[in-house]
């Protein structure tokens, strides 16, 4: 509505005041959100498309408030970032995935690796890799357990904690995921410079796949340099069988999307481990 332009001057900025307001107050009930137990983790299964098997998962922030109901990451991790919330909240994820993996494993469950979103500023803000080890330590979940998925456009801005953050992590041994690959500028810069043991391909370039060789020249060409550099891909986004035909024939060989799960509570996940055990 903000880019309607039949909108009058006052009523646009009516509102941006609106939406300024409404920011705050998120942001506001941001701060008590942790404090008062308002956030968990879902999971989504990441599989092996030839086996359908699930392989791994992404750890996803859902923040339930008591009056407003759910509120989608996509509104409040900006705010977080803005209000630098993200520190505490991006600490506790962390602790958070590591505290689940341990449960799993003192559960006999057959954990898979379970991967983790890390943004910007939380670099900037200075303590991941010790957060990550401590985390690590507390829970002794050895480091291959945990992947860290960073999006492609952090590195749109020089930031020296997150280039001495990255090798210190690498050197932990934790895995490294470079996600939403394809939707920031520059995109293969960055990948002479560090190491990545995993490549995302966006959404945005697994919708509309069927009948368009354009995209799929682009997806195909991500998939090859992923090889040449030694990284797994995975597709997200998968939402149907053409599509999965698709980037499997292009040499993808894992993905995550709707098609296979959407991201469940902890409970429900542990049942999608359990289930898939060999008898
Ligand atoms: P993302 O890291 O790119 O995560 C993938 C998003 O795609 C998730 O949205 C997931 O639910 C959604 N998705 C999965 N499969 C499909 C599908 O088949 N179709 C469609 N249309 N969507 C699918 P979600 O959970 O709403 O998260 C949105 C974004 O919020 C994430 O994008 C990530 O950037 C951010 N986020 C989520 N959790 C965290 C977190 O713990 N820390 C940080 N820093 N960011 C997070
Ligand atoms: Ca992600
Ligand atoms: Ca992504
Ligand atoms: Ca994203």
């Amino acid at each position: 509505s903000q880019h309607n332009p039949t909108l009058t001057w006052t009523q646009y900025t009516k509102t941006l005041e609106e939406q300024t307001r409404k920011n705050v107050d998120i942001t506001m009930k941001l701060r008590h959100a942790l404090a008062a137990d308002q956030l968990t983790l879902y999971y989504q299964p990441q599989v092996d498309l030839a086996s359908g098997r699930i392989v791994s998962t992404e750890a996803l922030l859902r923040w339930q408030h008591p009056e407003i109901g759910f509120i989608p990451p996509d509104q409040f991790i900006p705010l977080a970032e803005q209000s630098q919330l993200i520190g505490p909240i991006g600490d506790w994820v962390i602790r958070q995935a590591c505290r689940d993996i341990r449960r799993w494993h003192d559960a006999g469950i057959p954990v898979t690796p379970v991967s983790i979103n890390l943004s910007l500023i939380q670099f900037q803000l200075g303590s991941v890799p010790d957060t990550v080890q401590k985390a690590l330590s507390d829970y002794n979940i050895a480091p291959e357990w945990l992947t860290l998925e960073i999006t492609e456009s952090v590195f749109e801005q020089h930031c020296q904690a997150l280039q001495l953050d990255l090798k210190a992590l690498t050197a932990m041994g934790v895995r490294l995921s470079l996600d939403d690959f394809g939707t920031g500028y520059s995109s293969l810069g960055h990948l002479k410079d560090y190491f990545f043991d995993e490549i995302k391909i966006d959404k945005s370039f697994i919708r509309q796949l069927d009948d368009n060789p354009y995209r799929q020249a682009i997806v195909k060409a991500v998939i090859i340099i992923a090889q040449a550099i030694g990284a797994d891909v995975v597709a997200e986004g998968l939402e149907s069988t053409s599509q999965i035909a698709i980037v499997r024939q292009l040499g993808c060989s894992k993905g995550q999307g709707y098609y296979y799960s959407r991201p469940v509570p902890e409970p429900r996940w542990r049942q999608l481990l359990i289930e898939q055990m060999p008898l």
